[in-house]
Order: structure tokens, then C-alpha cells, then sequence
């Protein structure tokens, strides 16, 4: 039998635990296994493009669970009234290879996405961080800010997005968080006195949202939305001036900021295992080039499996008294109809 979890249990579930206390959970759970990073086997996800998006497996493992999520990108989705990213994650106990888990994965994303940000942010950022600016503020935006408010002492939002719908559903799930929100016309407008940015927009294409004229010392840059060839935020020109932190170099110089670029990178356990500090000055510019790396999935898939066991166990595998008499459940169920 394999536990599955559909959006309304996790709703629940989420509901029930608080979305801070999860958001925090799954920050320190996907800390965690990023200090145990060569007890992995990793690899680049694999990924299929179309003109309007792509379609990503994402598989890793460990001695003892082998995760994998199926995730898309489709930017254009929004208009057709569905999510640009949605996914599906499997996690499978290895000495079997039975799958032990099935579940919905968009929301888990969005969290796991969020508290990967906040991960980041807590080695990265200035510990006076306050002022947060955020451009785009689509599905992924309020999970990237209370995941940040976790970590930082953020007082005020500055926000922008080019479609206002999006920015008064942001501010309208936001009210009550005990943050100053502050609505802005233009990404230079709420990049100005910002602490930290995140870019979380998604268009197919070579975007220039931050430039150089844009930064000051001792900003965070936490862009998000570049993840694909083809897919990113940020002038080029801003990277020479950022100490860049990356999930996984071999597959974020596929996709991410850095793309086409040869500048060079921290991998970012090296950090978490002491190996460098997060910030080299506290006048640094530190930029974390998130594409999104399967370990994360790999963790909080590991954290809902333990976390959440109040869910219905489905016959996905077949279990039969003879594991070699697979035919034989077909001939009973035809016997049976039989009957
Ligand atoms: P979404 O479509 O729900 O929201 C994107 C928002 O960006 C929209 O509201 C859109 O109007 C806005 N936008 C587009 N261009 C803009 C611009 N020039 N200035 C300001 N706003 C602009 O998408 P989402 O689910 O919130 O995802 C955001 C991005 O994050 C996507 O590109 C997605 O692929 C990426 N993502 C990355 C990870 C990761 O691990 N790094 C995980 C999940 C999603």
C-alpha cells in the first residue's frame, strides 16, 4: 500500500501545523540534508522543452530513500486560468523499491521553494535585513515572504508586479502579517531602500528586471524565476558584481542566472558545512541563483512522509501471496467477475 496525499489533506494538514511553523520545519529539514551533501547521488534534472515551457523529472537519492518530483513550467498557464508550476512527488524506500509515498507536490513546492529562499537568506543576508522587495507576485510570493519573515526581522514589502490583479491578491493575503506593505509602480521604485530582493517572475525569455544601477552594498538578491535556458531575470551585468551562491553548479549553469556565463560560483553546502562564510563583507552583494534542486524535494518529501501519516494507504502495487504469479490477480479478477 502507498500513502497518498492529495491537495486537500496537505491543505489541511497545513492548516492545522501553520504555514510558518511548516515553512520553518522545512527550512532547517532542507538545511539539514544540505549538510549531508555527499550522502547523495545527484545529477542535473532532466528536462523537456516546448516553445512554451517544460515538462522536469527531478530524481536523487540517498542509502535509504529515493525521491523523484514531476514538475512543469509554463508561464502562459496563468492566462488560461491554471498555475505556471505544478508537480507531483514519489518517494520510494530503496532496500524494496517500493514507492512509499505519492503526493501532491504544488503546494509542497511553493513551501519547499520558500523555505529553500529562507535557508539561503539565513547565511546570506545581513542580519539587519528589513526591507524586502519583491517583483512578481504570483503563486510563489507569499510563501517566499513569510518564509523570509522567518529568518530576517522584515518590517516593510515593497512590491511590484505588471499586473495589478496580481499585486492586490498579494497585498490581500498579506494583510495581517504585521508587515508594512507598500505597493510600488515600477521595479526601481521597489528596489529602492530594499534590503533583499527576490525576483520570482516567470516569462520565457533573456529579462534585464535588475541592473546594475539597481544595487548598493550589502544586498541579497534572491532571484528565483530564472530556472530554465532561455529563462532569466537579471541583467547580465550585475553578475560581476555579486558573490553568486548556487544549489548545484552542473545544473544551474544549464539554467539558471548564470547560464552561458563562465563566472564563478559557490555551491552552497559549502557554506552550511562551514567550508566558507555566507557573507564575505558585510558590504558583499550576495546573489542566490535558485533554480530549484532535487534535494530540496528529497527533504520535504522525507518531512511530509514522517510528518503526516493520517493519510489513506491505496493499492498501487499489486500484493500478492506469489510475487511471480503476477497474471494470477488478472485470472482472479475475472474469475470473480465470473461468479
Ligand atoms: P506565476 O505565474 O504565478 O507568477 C509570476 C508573476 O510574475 C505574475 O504575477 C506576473 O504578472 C509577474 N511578472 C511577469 N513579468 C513581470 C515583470 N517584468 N515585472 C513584475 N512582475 C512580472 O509564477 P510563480 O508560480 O509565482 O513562479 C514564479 C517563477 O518562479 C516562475 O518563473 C517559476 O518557474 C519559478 N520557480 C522557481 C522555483 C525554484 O526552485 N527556483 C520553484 C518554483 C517556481
Amino acid at each position: 500500500m502507498v500513502r497518498v496525499i492529495d491537495v486537500p489533506i496537505l491543505q489541511q494538514f497545513v492548516a492545522r501545523r501553520g504555514v510558518q511553523r511548516v515553512l520553518a520545519e522545512l527550512t532547517d529539514a532542507i538545511e539539514a540534508a544540505y549538510m549531508r551533501w555527499e550522502t547523495f547521488d545527484k545529477s542535473p534534472r532532466q528536462a523537456t522543452h516546448y516553445d512554451h515551457g517544460v515538462i522536469e523529472l527531478m530524481p536523487v537519492t540517498d542509502a535509504d530513500r529515493y525521491a523523484c518530483k514531476l514538475v512543469n513550467g509554463h508561464p502562459g498557464n496563468p492566462k488560461q486560468g491554471r498555475l505556471t508550476v505544478a508537480a507531483l512527488g514519489v518517494l520510494s524506500d530503496v532496500d524494496t523499491g517500493y514507492p512509499l509515498l505519492v503526493t501532491e507536490m504544488t503546494l509542497l513546492t511553493a513551501l519547499r521553494t520558500a523555505a529553500t529562499s529562507a535557508m539561503v537568506a539565513r547565511h546570506c543576508t545581513r542580519s539587519d535585513t528589513h526591507t524586502l522587495c519583491l517583483v512578481g507576485t504570483g503563486a510563489q510570493s507569499e510563501f517566499q515572504t513569510l518564509a523570509m519573515a522567518n529568518e530576517r526581522p522584515v518590517r516593510q514589502v515593497h512590491y511590484y508586479d505588471i499586473d495589478p490583479a496580481a499585486m492586490e491578491k498579494y497585498a490581500h493575503n498579506m494583510a495581517g502579517q504585521n508587515l508594512k506593505l507598500v505597493p510600488c509602480d515600477s521595479i526601481a521604485e521597489a528596489v529602492s531602500g530594499s534590503d533583499l530582493i527576490t525576483v520570482a517572475t516567470a516569462i520565457k525569455d533573456r529579462q534585464s528586471l535588475i541592473t546594475p544601477a539597481m544595487l548598493r552594498p550589502g544586498l541579497h538578491i534572491n532571484a528565483v524565476g530564472g530556472d530554465c535556458p532561455g529563462k532569466t531575470e537579471l541583467d547580465p551585468s550585475v553578475l560581476p558584481h555579486c558573490d553568486i551562491i548556487v544549489e548545484y553548479e552542473p545544473q544551474t549553469r544549464i539554467e539558471g542566472e548564470i547560464q552561458g556565463s563562465d563566472h564563478a560560483v559557490t555551491e552552497f553546502h559549502n557554506i552550511v558545512c562551514g567550508k566558507r562564510s555566507g557573507r564575505l563583507s558585510n558590504d558583499s552583494i550576495t546573489l542566490f541563483d535558485s533554480v530549484g534542486f532535487a534535494i530540496e524535494d528529497h527533504a520535504a518529501l522525507s518531512w511530509l512522509y514522517a510528518n503526516l501519516q493520517q493519510a489513506p494507504e491505496v493499492a498501487l502495487i499489486p500484493d500478492t501471496d506469489d510475487p511471480r504469479n503476477l497474471f494470477g490477480l488478472l485470472q482472479a479478477a475475472a474469475s470473480s467477475r465470473a461468479a
